[in-house]
């Protein structure tokens, strides 16, 4: 590394609050699947930012939609319209199959509103206060007080106890655990179609179908979070959209703006018509033009390049890849997840693999201690993911057999 990349790490460090342990890199710039630091070494990107950039860094369409507004305007206020926001809210319906969207700034900010949102629908039907919501064990919704407290981690949530109460947890695939957290009280069921920082969870169809039908019987909200999963990563414009069942209330953002903050819940008329009301819910940020410029941009450029299809194929081709590597070696327990959101269990943490793999030349992140999480742009090919195998294999056979 150079020194003045070193120098910037050690600003950073003497600036920035560290809730983060950070990689020693600095990203300076970004084409397509590719990342530079500032010494101008390039990196395979499988991370995207978190599942953020699906469409690859520096496409052209995109960044030009993004100039052009900030030229003409940044940001109103809601209580003001504006075109990209209507443009937006339209486009995300017809792709969610949702009827009403409420735009925010970020994910657990989604997560905020969906929980808001159930709450007030079942304060109008029974005037009560002590509403409660099931979570699942291994979720992630945020850090944000109300996201914090229906993620299942104990660990992310005890320093900041209280939470807000009256969450109960379940496990996620197993709907007994589900019906036994029900009461009168249950408003709402939460969960992730596929849970992304717990590890690469998928929810199984019968699980979808169950929660639907109970539900459907109780009167309570099946919402899911879809801020990871959501977006084309697992081959459908939403994860949920594969099973056959619809969500009462649904969260998105990471890969919504593609890189641009913004997130969004929707729900459906009914929901919508019985719950949140003018002065019930706000945001100064959230939906202003930018932010819904770069929506309607990622909206159209996924239709016209034919984001799922690209999903599906390299997709199939990834998947097929790792389960190879899984039955290869010893120290991979397993392969999980679906599309182009998939992780690799080891017996062992991954911090060493993976910071390897960085030296080499190939951005990878964990999803908890022992998984390596595959979140690459969605415009990836599989040539793409022959040479992050190939890189991965070096960098398991480095730290794993040669033990350096
Ligand atoms: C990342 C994530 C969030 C939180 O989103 P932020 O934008 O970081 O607030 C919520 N839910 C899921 C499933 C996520 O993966």
């Amino acid at each position: 590394m150079s020194q003045m990349m070193q120098d910037y790490i050690d600003e950073a460090e003497q600036a920035l609050l560290h809730t983060y342990n950070r990689y020693q890199v600095v990203f300076e710039r970004g084409e397509g699947v590719r990342l530079y630091d500032m010494d101008g070494r390039e990196y395979l990107d499988f991370v995207s930012g978190i599942a953020v950039f699906a469409l690859g860094y520096a496409n052209k369409e995109y960044n030009d939609a993004l100039k052009e507004q900030i030229d003409r305007i940044i940001h109103t206020s809601n209580y003001y319209y504006n075109k990209p926001a209507i443009e937006a809210a339209k486009g995300l319906k017809r792709i969610s199959g949702m009827d009403r969207v409420f735009f925010t700034n970020s994910g657990a900010e989604a997560v905020e509103g969906a929980i808001k949102t159930a709450r007030k629908y079942a304060f109008l039907k029974d005037g009560r206060t002590d509403h409660e919501i099931i979570a699942m064990e291994h979720s992630f919704h945020g850090r944000t007080m109300g996201a914090l407290s229906v993620t299942g981690n104990p660990h992310y949530r005890a320093p900041f106890e209280p939470m807000i109460g009256n969450i109960r947890f379940a496990a996620l695939n197993d709907l007994d655990s589900v019906k036994k957290q029900i009461t009168d009280k249950t408003c709402a069921i939460l969960f992730e179609t596929v849970q992304g920082e717990g590890g690469l969870y998928p929810a199984t169809e019968e699980f979808m179908r169950g929660v639907r039908a109970l539900c459907d019987e109780r009167g309570i909200l099946m919402m899911l979070d879809e801020v990871q999963c959501g977006m084309g990563r697992t081959g459908e414009m939403f994860a949920w959209q594969r099973y056959g069942v619809k969500p009462d209330v649904m969260t998105t953002a990471k890969a919504l703006g593609c890189g641009v903050p913004v997130g969004a819940f929707l729900m459906t008329e009914e929901v919508a018509a019985h719950s949140l009301e003018a002065g019930d819910h706000g945001t100064t940020y959230g939906g202003n033009p930018l932010a819904c410029a770069a929506v309607c941009k990622v909206i159209e450029l996924f239709d016209r390049m034919d984001v799922l299809e690209n999903v599906r194929t390299v997709g199939a081709y990834l998947e097929k890849c790792l389960d190879e590597l899984a039955a290869a070696y010893d120290c991979i327990r397993t392969r999980r997840g679906v599309g182009l959101m998939q992780g690799l269990v080891f017996d062992r943490p991954v911090g060493d693999i993976i910071s390897a793999a960085m030296d080499k030349g190939l951005v990878l992140i964990n999803a908890g201690a022992d998984i390596i999480r595959f979140v690459p742009p969605l415009v990836i090919t599989k040539e793409h993911v022959d040479e992050m195998i190939s890189i991965l294999r070096e960098s398991i056979n480095q730290v794993v057999i040669e033990g350096v």
